[in-house]
């Protein structure tokens, strides 16, 4: 058996699988140890009363799924060939195959795309408030977004910040009214709408020193200076490889076709892949767990 992606979700599948003599490999993917490998503390992981460092609880759990025999290698899955048993992966231009498959391949945020951002992520450029508010307390904070997602961080980030800038590329808000309305009423947060980023500084110093921003209306262009930068417009789902053959949904998050249950019999789905609402690193784990426990009774029911 293959699982796809080594984040929460696809280490608590290999250590159920693992442990069940079941003999995965686990792929890792693009984004070593998942989202979990790019935050800090993690306070809210059951188990860890004084908290624990995103990176070592990811590493602990594939170290955990290794002591049972779980193998990992590197790699992205470049093709998928899902129509038949055995399924058939193209990883990295070699072809491999296994019965019983595990997406657990996540969601990576999306990014706006600028040669600066990217430069300057870990450096007052973050996609996760969560993880890293907490590193810019009485400094001003700039969200960008205009959904659910923008709301919960600007409110969140208010907490720490002298000041919050909202900014959004249109005039009309994605997020659900409730949580607009509460936005509105916070008095540290300052929205921006109808404007867009153009540029991040400063690389030089290689901190987040400023913004440059622009009146998709009016035309105007302006600096601003900002300490933290978070982006909040989105998580695009790593199923890219099986498009026409998994069920997406119109944004392609897998479609679970109960429990964690694809449209494929033998392909299993477990974490952000599939989930677009809870997104947390306890319920990947859950999931995994659920997928493992699947695989398992296919794989004794079809007598390998
Ligand atoms: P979302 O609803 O897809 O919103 C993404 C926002 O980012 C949109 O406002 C979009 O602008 C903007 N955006 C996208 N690409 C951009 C770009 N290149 N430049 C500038 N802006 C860009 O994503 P989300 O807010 O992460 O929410 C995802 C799902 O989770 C939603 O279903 C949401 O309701 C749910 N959620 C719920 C809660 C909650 O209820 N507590 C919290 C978080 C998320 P446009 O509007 O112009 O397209």
């Amino acid at each position: 058996m293959i699982i796809l992606g080594s984040g929460c979700a696809g280490n608590t599948a290999a250590i159920y699988t693992a442990r069940a003599s079941l003999n995965p490999l686990v792929v890792i993917g693009h984004e070593p140890g998942g989202q979990l490998s790019i935050t800090t503390e993690v306070e809210n992981f059951p188990g860890f009363p004084e908290g624990v460092m995103g990176p070592d609880l990811v590493a602990n759990m594939q170290k955990q799924a290794e002591k049972f025999g779980a193998e990992y290698m590197f790699g992205k899955v470049q093709e998928a060939d899902l129509s038949r048993s055995p399924f058939r992966l193209n990883i990295d231009d070699e072809w491999h195959e296994c019965q019983a498959l595990i997406v657990a391949t996540g969601a990576s945020a999306r990014w706006l795309g600028l040669p600066n951002e990217q430069k300057l992520i870990g450096h007052g450029v973050s996609s996760c408030a969560t993880c890293d508010g907490a590193f810019y307390r009485d400094r001003n904070i700039m969200v960008v977004g205009g959904g659910d997602s923008a709301m919960e961080e600007a409110n969140f980030l208010t907490r720490f910040g002298r000041e919050v800038t909202l900014v959004h590329r249109r005039e009309e808000f994605r997020a659900s009214k409730i949580m607009l309305d509460r936005t509105l009423a916070n008095p540290k947060i300052k929205m921006l709408t109808n404007t867009v980023v153009e540029d991040i500084f400063d690389v030089t110093q290689n901190m987040v020193t400023g913004v440059k921003l622009r009146n998709t209306v009016t035309g105007k262009v302006w600096d601003q200076d900002v300490d933290g930068f978070f982006l909040a417009i989105g998580h695009v789902p790593n199923t890219q490889p099986f498009g026409g053959q998994l069920d997406l949904d119109p944004d392609g998050y897998i479609v679970s076709h109960g429990g964690a249950r694809t449209n494929i019999t033998g392909v299993f789905h477990a974490g952000d892949v599939q989930d677009r609402v809870y997104r947390q690193a306890i319920t990947a784990a859950g999931a995994g767990c659920m997928a493992a426990i699947e695989v398992e009774r296919f794989l004794e029911a079809h007598g390998h």
